[in-house]
C-alpha cells in the first residue's frame, strides 16, 4: 500500500475513533484541571514518558522533562488496531480503515469467510462512515448476526453506537451515539434538551444522587 495511502487512512482511522469518545473526554478533562472533580488527580499534558522506571515491576515513570514519578501500576493508553495479517495473506480485501471489509452480514469479500469484532471493519450507525469503534460489546454482537448468517443470510448489521462510561473519584460520566458537535458535523438538525433527574426510584431512597442527563435529537422537519 502506498504511503500516501496508509497516511490517509491513518487520519482517517483517528478522525473517526477518536472524535466523540475524547469530546466526552475533553469534557471530563477540563473538569478534572478546573479541580472540579476530588481525588487527587494531577493532569499533565504535551510532556512525553521517556523510560518506565523499575527493574523486577514497575516503579515509575521518567518523563521527557527529567522529573520522576512513582507508580505501583503504569496504565498505557495508546490506542489499538486490527491485527489483518491472516486476512491480508488470504487475499481478503481490507476497507477504507484498514479493518477487514465486511457487508452487513459481516461477510468478507471471500464468500465463505465471515469476520467479526475488533479486525472488522465497522459503519456508523448515524452516518454510515467507517469507524473504530472497538467494544466488546460490539463484537459480541456481530459474531451473533456472523453466527446467523453461516447458512443463509438472515441477519444484518445496522450499524455502530459507541458507548462509553468512566469514573472519577465519585463522578461518572457516560455517553451512548454522538454528541451535540458530532451530530452537527455529520449534518444533522440538531435540537438538545438537558435534565436532572433522581439516579434511583423512588428518589427518597437514602443514596439517591442527581444524574444530568443531555439528550440530542434530530430536529423533525417542518411540514410543509
Ligand atoms: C485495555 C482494554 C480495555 C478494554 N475495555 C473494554 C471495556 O471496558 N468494554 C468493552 O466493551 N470493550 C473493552 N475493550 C475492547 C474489547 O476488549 C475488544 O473490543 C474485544 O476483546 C474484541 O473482541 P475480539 O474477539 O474481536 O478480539 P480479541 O478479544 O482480541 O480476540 C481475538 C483472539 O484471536 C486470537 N488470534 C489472533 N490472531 C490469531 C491467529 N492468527 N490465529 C488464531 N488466533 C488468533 C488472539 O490471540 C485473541 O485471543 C478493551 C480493550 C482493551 C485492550
Amino acid at each position: 500500500m502506498s504511503q500516501k495511502k496508509e497516511e490517509k487512512r491513518q487520519d482517517r482511522r483517528e478522525a473517526s475513533s477518536l472524535l466523540d469518545a475524547w469530546r466526552v473526554r475533553s469534557r471530563v478533562l477540563r473538569k478534572v484541571r478546573k479541580g472540579n472533580i476530588d481525588g487527587g488527580v494531577e493532569l499533565l499534558t504535551g510532556k512525553g514518558v521517556e523510560s518506565i522506571l523499575g527493574k523486577e515491576k514497575a516503579e515509575g515513570v521518567k518523563l521527557e522533562d527529567g522529573r520522576e514519578i512513582d507508580a505501583d501500576t503504569i496504565i498505557l493508553a495508546v490506542g489499538s488496531r486490527p491485527k489483518v495479517d491472516l486476512a491480508e495473506k488470504a487475499n481478503i480485501e481490507l476497507g477504507e480503515s484498514g479493518s477487514i471489509e465486511v457487508d452487513r452480514h459481516m461477510r468478507t469479500s471471500e464468500e465463505d469467510i465471515f469476520a467479526c469484532g475488533d479486525c472488522a471493519e465497522k459503519r456508523s450507525f448515524f452516518t454510515g462512515e467507517p469507524t473504530q469503534i472497538l467494544l466488546a460489546s460490539i463484537a459480541a454482537t456481530e459474531s451473533r448476526i456472523a453466527g446467523a448468517n453461516l447458512f443463509n443470510t438472515k441477519r444484518e448489521n445496522s450499524g455502530q453506537v459507541g458507548i462509553y462510561s468512566t469514573k472519577i473519584g465519585d463522578t461518572a460520566f457516560a455517553v451512548a451515539g454522538l454528541s451535540e458537535k458530532s451530530a452537527k458535523d455529520s449534518g444533522y438538525n440538531v435540537v438538545t434538551g438537558r435534565f436532572k433527574a433522581a439516579n434511583r426510584h423512588p428518589g427518597k431512597m437514602p443514596g439517591m444522587k442527581k444524574t444530568e442527563v443531555k439528550l440530542t435529537f434530530n430536529r423533525k422537519p417542518e411540514s410543509s
